[in-house]
């Protein structure tokens, strides 16, 4: 019989206090010591992992060390200086195009909505949320490859979009668990539910996922 809203409701809060319990630590495994760090190392994330940004941005945050040393950057030395995290044109590009609207348009800061993050050069939901709920206490439900595996295995959603999921999510979820749930399907899925092999039978939510996808 099909899972009703009302019934996988109960089920998510039921998955919120094992991650509670599982994961209370979970946050953000990007290095960042404030928003525009954060926006920028989300950037070079994309189709890269964590571990090897995180090796990047000491030397990169010590270089440039604020909004204006990365408008104004020499865009091929900037690309040389994200060269290991792929996609380093297009992501010298965007992060400078996106500094200078900072510059530009916000004064320099980091805007505090998703409405103005999604206009700035390189930022899709995925990041705009994670900043959002990182840096300014508005919760977003941040989709990467963890959410979509992990949400559709869970059966909250169906889809593969990225937009469809969140939206999916965030019916179930409570919001003010958005961005902390987020981090903890991170740690589960790197945990227990990884992309090829998920540990099912030692897996601490196996009572309450119908293991779905695997
Ligand atoms: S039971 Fe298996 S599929 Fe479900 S969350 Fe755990 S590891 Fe993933």
């Amino acid at each position: 019989m099909k899972e009703t809203l009302s019934q996988k409701r109960a089920r998510i809060l039921q998955i919120l206090s094992v991650f509670e319990e599982v994961y209370p630590d979970a946050d953000c495994t990007l290095d960042f010591k404030n928003p525009l760090e954060l926006l920028i190392a989300t950037q070079l994330a994309a189709q890269c992992t964590d571990a090897r940004v995180n090796q990047v941005t000491p030397r990169l945050f010590q270089k440039y060390p604020d909004v204006y040393a990365f408008a104004y950057a020499d865009e091929l030395e900037l690309q040389e200086d994200i060269r290991s995290t792929g996609f380093f044109r297009n992501k010298a590009r965007n992060i400078i195009g996106c500094c200078r609207m900072l510059i530009d348009e916000f004064e320099g800061e980091v805007p505090r909505s998703m409405e103005e993050l999604l206009r700035l050069p390189g930022v899709g939901r995925k990041t705009a949320n994670l900043v959002l709920g990182d840096c300014f206490d508005t919760p977003g439900i941040v989709v990467d490859t963890h959410a979509t595996r992990l949400s559709n295995r869970m059966g909250f959603t169906t889809h593969k979009d990225p937009y469809k999921i969140e939206l999916d999510l965030q019916k179930v979820v409570p919001q003010p668990r958005w961005a902390e749930f987020c981090h903890q399907l991170v740690n589960h899925g790197r945990a227990y539910c990884m992309a090829r092999k998920p540990d099912c039978d030692n897996c601490p939510l196996n009572h309450l996922c119908p293991k779905k996808g695997v």
